[in-house]
C-alpha cells in the first residue's frame, strides 16, 4: 500500500504545526510533530542534569533515553519518558512546551548523534502511515522522498507575535521582547548548525505565511498538498 508523506518545514513559530494539525485533520493523515520528539530529549538532559550544550554529555545519555509517543483520543500527540504509560512511563506532552525545554531542544538537536538517534523513529512512522511531518529537516533530511514539501515561512516580528500570544494564553508571562530573541536565536542555530541545517529543500513549495489568516494559509496549503497527491 502506497502511504502518503507530507513535510513541512520551517524556522519556529512560521505556524507550521497549526497547519500540520489542521490539514492533517482534513485530509485524515498522521500528524507528526517533530519538534516534540527533540523537545523530548532536551527535557531528558535537562532533568538528567547534563548541559544541552554539552555534546559528550548529551550523546552519552542517549542509550538510556526512552522515548515513545502515541496517539489518544483527542487525536493529540501525547510525548512519554522511560516509555508507554502502561510500562510506567511519564506524560511529559505539556512539560515540553516551556522557553527552557526549546532552548535545550534547540540545542541538543545541533549534536549530529542526537538526529542520527531520532531519525530512524521518524521515518518508522512515515513508512505505516499517511502523514503530515513538521520539522526542520523533513524535506532535506528525514524523508527526501515526500510526496509534497513545504517550506513554511514568516518574519521574524510576525512568529515572535503568534508564539507571545500562544504563550500568554497558557498563562507564561514572558515579555515580548524577549520571545523576538529567542526566536531569533533559534532561528540562528538551527540554520547555522553543521548537522542537518534549517534550509529550503530544492524540490519545496515556499509559502510565506506573514499576511495570510491562519484559514487563508490552510487552504492555499490543502490547493498545494492536493495538487501533488491526486
Ligand atoms: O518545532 P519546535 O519548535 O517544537 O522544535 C524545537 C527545536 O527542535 C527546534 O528549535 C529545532 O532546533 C529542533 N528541531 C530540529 N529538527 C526537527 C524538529 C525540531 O532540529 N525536525
Amino acid at each position: 500500500m502506497k502511504y502518503y508523506s507530507v513535510a513541512i518545514d520551517g524556522p519556529s513559530g512560521a505556524g507550521k504545526s497549526t497547519m500540520a494539525r489542521a490539514l492533517a485533520s482534513k485530509l485524515g493523515y498522521l500528524y507528526v510533530d517533530t519538534g516534540a520528539i527533540y523537545r523530548t530529549l532536551g527535557l531528558f538532559a535537562l532533568s538528567c542534569g547534563v548541559s544541552p550544550s554539552d555534546p559528550e554529555g548529551v550523546s552519552a545519555l542517549l542509550p538510556k533515553a526512552i522515548i515513545t509517543m502515541n496517539y489518544g483520543e483527542d487525536g493529540l500527540q501525547h510525548m512519554y519518558l522511560g516509555g508507554q504509560p502502561e510500562q510506567g512511563g511519564e506524560d511529559v506532552t505539556e512539560a515540553i512546551r516551556t522557553p527552557e525545554v526549546s532552548t535545550a531542544a534547540s540545542k541538543i538537536s545541533a549534536i549530529p548523534a542526537v538526529r542520527a538517534f531520532l531519525l530512524e523513529m521518524q521515518r518508522d512512522i512515515a513508512r505505516h502511515n499517511n502523514v503530515i511531518m513538521d520539522g526542520r529537516d523533513i524535506g532535506t533530511a528525514v524523508l527526501p522522498q515526500a510526496d509534497v514539501k513545504i517550506f513554511l515561512t514568516a518574519s521574524p516580528q510576525a512568529r515572535a507575535q503568534r508564539r507571545y500570544a500562544e504563550l500568554a494564553a497558557k498563562g507564561n508571562a514572558d515579555s515580548f521582547e524577549n520571545v523576538l530573541r529567542d526566536i531569533t536565536e533559534r532561528d540562528e542555530r538551527d540554520s547555522n548548525r553543521s548537522a542537518a541545517p534549517l534550509r529550503q529543500a530544492e524540490d519545496a513549495v515556499l509559502f510565506d505565511s506573514t499576511d495570510y489568516s491562519p484559514e487563508e494559509c490552510v487552504e492555499r496549503l490543502l490547493e498545494i498538498i492536493q495538487e501533488k497527491t491526486v
